[in-house]
């Protein structure tokens, strides 16, 4: 039987850990840091953990949640001027109808943090920077390096347009109910401007996925369908080597190469 917290019987499937630890709850919104008249943008508002001490700093917030009852609740909790409440899926949100600058901050659900972080790196010029509490393993994955056993299509594909810092872990026991799983704190704050010049996103997208889908394989192997010897050799990537070594700029070199050979 799920969890019931303040009178709310907590749903599994939209990934409902209720933040409950006040010392925690600070040290989130101090590594936050929200100012009076920033556009802070709350992912998963919940039963408002996060909401109200930001709210208290920013004057002002907008959030997206999916689940209706808790809408409702925050609904008659915080005013209008206080609290644009958006009910819908954060994953399906334009976040281009906002106004930006945006600082986007969350307590995410975990069953759709990839996918989300995935959909927000595509807003990355309407950011200022993002602030999310996730899984442990996935903010390692999200901030590895190369050659390290992390380090894979998350890593590369948000360190294309963001710097990745982790800030610090949160156990279980600060949640109700109680994950199994150890959280972390990870800031994202869009890289400037032209620090890599991607030609064709999808190109990119799709060497990147074939690379570490494989990621066992050589990338002459790992990449038999999309590239060449040639495209190897002129730009200067050994093949013989294995996805985790390469850096998010090879990444980007092999696939304008690529993106430019094309018809
Ligand atoms: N922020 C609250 C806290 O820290 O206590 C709740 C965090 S809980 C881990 C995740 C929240 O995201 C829940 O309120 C859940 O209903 C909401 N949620 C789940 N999937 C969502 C989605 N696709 N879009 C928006 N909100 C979602």
């Amino acid at each position: 039987m799920s969890a019931e917290v303040q009178g709310h019987r907590a749903r599994k499937r939209f990934g409902q850990n209720f933040l409950r630890d006040p010392n925690i709850i600070r040290r989130i919104v101090a590594a936050i840091d929200p100012k009076p008249g920033e556009h802070l943008v709350e992912i998963g508002p919940g039963l408002g953990a996060l909401t109200e001490p930001l709210i208290n700093a920013a004057g002002h917030l907008t959030a997206i949640e999916l689940d209706r009852d808790l809408a409702a609740r925050l609904r008659e909790r915080f005013p209008e001027e206080r609290l644009r409440l958006i009910e819908g899926d954060a994953l399906r949100f334009d976040f281009a109808t906002l106004p930006a600058p945006l600082r986007v901050v969350g307590n995410l659900p975990y069953n759709v943090s990839t996918p989300l972080l995935f959909h927000l790196a595509g807003y990355a010029d309407r950011i200022k920077d993002m602030t999310f509490m996730l899984q442990k393993e996935v903010v390692e994955r999200m901030a590895a390096e190369p050659g390290s056993a992390a380090y894979g299509r998350l890593s590369v594909m948000l360190q294309l347009r963001f710097a990745v810092r982790k800030c610090f872990d949160v156990p279980p026991g600060a949640f109700v109910p109680v994950p199994k799983v150890t959280s972390s704190i990870v800031r994202l704050t869009p890289l400037p401007r032209g620090r890599y010049e991607v030609d064709d996103f999808p190109t990119f997208a799709r060497v990147v996925a074939a690379a570490f889908n494989q990621r066992r394989k050589t990338l002459r192997n790992a990449l038999k369908a999309l590239a060449s010897a040639e495209i190897f050799s002129r730009t200067g990537i050994d093949a013989c080597l294995r996805a985790e070594m390469l850096s998010v700029a090879d990444f980007v070199r092999l696939a304008n190469a690529l993106s430019r050979e094309k018809p």
